[in-house]
């Protein structure tokens, strides 16, 4: 890897007669394909990693998806679907000169059906805007990534979003009920039920979180939650991130089910203090636990002291949301803390990653140890309820050794949080970023079983390739003592 450089695959123009083919399906002005036209979809949230497209192309209707897919086949061309592009993991990025399909146009909510709490959108839809649309009836969508106000339903469904809340709500596939797929030969299917029953297995939580392999999601029948009768959100400050993990374990075994518990530590509290996300954290404060409880308003108060109580016996100062006004602008600087981090240097590399609760406080140590001998600063802002890690490395990537030492780091930390009895992660998906990494979790059988799934619905590799499995056999290759891959029969 060259200083500065991202690991980008070199351009490659489209094959004669392609462009061509997408300008005649979508028009001349939504379908891009001069290099400069091009850069921004080089890239999604992820700078490490870049991939030029041949062309880009912004369809406004499923019938247009579905044509453009068929093109794309015609001309031997791989394709991949793009919503917001603020996936972290490069998944929305064309390798080998595929073409983007940017689904960012079909940003329509077809229906809201409030007697049934359901609503059908189109995969261009942001986040946000679905729940401020169905508000006024009294209605939320659940899944809220820090993400919400760029980030569309597609790109939700293609990574199983999760957010601060999900740990009362559950993640996007608890609440994706229907889905309108173009297969990769360019037929249209609906998968699921709005009633939520469908017979045979069950091929919507298939798609859901599949990072766009398995086609490009078209339409989506989301279910709709009410919104609580009150919320009430503390602040508590604590000495330190350990004593604040330690908090956390003792309000889930104390049996209450807050909405959300979010730990911000002392050097993103800096960050976002520091910039237009600041809310009055105090500076000095270790670490920053938000709780948020939600539910009947006769129920809350007692709740809330509970919390209190079990803070304070970890050495937490605890303050409550006055009105929501305050409740918004703490939400403001924990969502905004990525925003905030990105200040401080010129690359941010946020990661994602799993483990039991339970083992917060040591994983975390671990974490900054790796950290610290590799001489990286580490920042920390998670969804600490889920025990979903986001250690955040601020780096340069144009100083090839600290590049080197970055990735050095995410290999140690994914290492650490599987040992520790976690996964390699938790809602930002593997795309190219972490698909070496999987064997890490899974052995050859259990990828083997997965590219055999994705084969039944693609079976000529044609849809995002080169995302979220390996190449067969790498990870026997590249680490055959890792779980027993030495006992496989190659
Ligand atoms: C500041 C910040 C905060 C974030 N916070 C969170 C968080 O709290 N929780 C969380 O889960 N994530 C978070 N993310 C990551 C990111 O926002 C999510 O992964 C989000 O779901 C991506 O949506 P998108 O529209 O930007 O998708 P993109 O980045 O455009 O694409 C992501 C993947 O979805 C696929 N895709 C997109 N549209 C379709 C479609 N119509 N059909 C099939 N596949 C499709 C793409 O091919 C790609 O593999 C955060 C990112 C940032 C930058």
């Amino acid at each position: 890897m060259s200083a500065g450089a991202r690991p980008a695959s070199a351009a490659r123009p489209a094959p004669p007669g392609l462009v061509d083919a997408l300008c005649a399906i979508v028009g001349p002005e939504r379908c891009l394909s001069r290099p400069a036209e091009l850069v921004a979809w080089e890239c999604d949230g992820l700078t490490l990693h870049g991939s030029p497209p041949a062309a880009v192309v912004l369809p406004r209707d499923k019938h247009e998806v579905a044509r453009i897919v068929r093109a794309c086949r015609r001309f031997g061309t791989p394709f991949v679907a793009r919503g917001a592009g603020t996936g972290l993991s490069g998944g929305a990025i064309a390798l080998e000169g595929g073409v983007v399909v940017e689904c960012a146009k079909l940003d329509r909510i077809l229906s809201v059906d409030v007697e049934n709490r359901i609503a059908v959108v189109q995969p261009g839809v942001i986040n946000a805007a679905l729940s401020a649309a169905v508000r006024p009836h009294g209605l939320f969508y659940a899944p809220d990534p820090s993400s919400q106000l760029a980030c569309t339903i597609g790109g939700n469904v293609a990574e199983n979003a999760g957010g601060p809340h999900t740990l009362k709500y559950g993640t996007t596939t608890n609440h994706v009920l229907a889905l309108e797929l173009v297969l990769p030969d360019g037929e249209l299917v609906k998968l699921g039920s709005a009633t939520g029953f469908a017979p045979g297995p069950d091929l919507v939580g298939a798609v859901v979180g599949s990072e766009g392999t398995l086609g490009i999601v078209v339409e989506v029948t989301v279910r709709l939650v009410p919104l609580p009768e009150a919320t009430e959100t503390l602040l508590a400050l604590f000495p330190d991130v350990v004593s604040a993990c330690r908090a956390v374990g003792a309000v889930i075994t104390s049996g209450l089910v807050p909405a959300a518990m979010e730990i911000v530590d002392r050097r993103t509290i800096e960050a976002v203090e520091a910039s237009v996300y600041a809310a009055g954290l105090p500076r000095d404060a270790g670490a920053v636990l938000l709780v948020e409880l939600d539910g009947p308003a006769a129920a809350l108060p007692g709740q809330v002291e509970r919390i209190r109580a079990l803070c304070a016996a970890e050495g937490a100062r605890v303050q409550r949301a006055r009105d929501e006004a305050e409740r918004e602008r703490f939400w403001r600087a924990r969502k905004g803390a990525f925003g905030a981090m990105g200040r401080v240097a010129p690359d941010l590399y946020v990661h994602d990653a799993v483990v039991p609760r339970a083992k917060l406080p040591e994983v975390l140590e671990r974490v900054g140890a790796i950290c610290d001998r590799l001489g990286l600063p580490l920042a920390n802002v998670f969804h600490a309820g889920d025990g979903n890690l986001h250690p955040n490395i601020s780096f340069d990537r144009r100083d090839p050794d600290e590049l080197a030492r970055v990735i050095a780091a995410g290999r140690e930390i994914l290492e650490t949080c599987v040992a520790a009895g976690g996964v390699i992660s938790g809602e930002h998906g593997i795309g190219i970023e972490k698909r070496d990494y999987m064997c890490l979790v899974f052995d050859e059988s259990d990828l083997e079983a997965q590219r055999r799934l994705r084969a039944a619905f693609d079976p000529d590799g044609v849809c995002n390739p080169g995302k979220l499995l390996p190449a067969p056999r790498f990870c026997a290759e590249a680490n055959p003592k890792a779980r027993g891959y030495d006992r496989v029969p190659l």
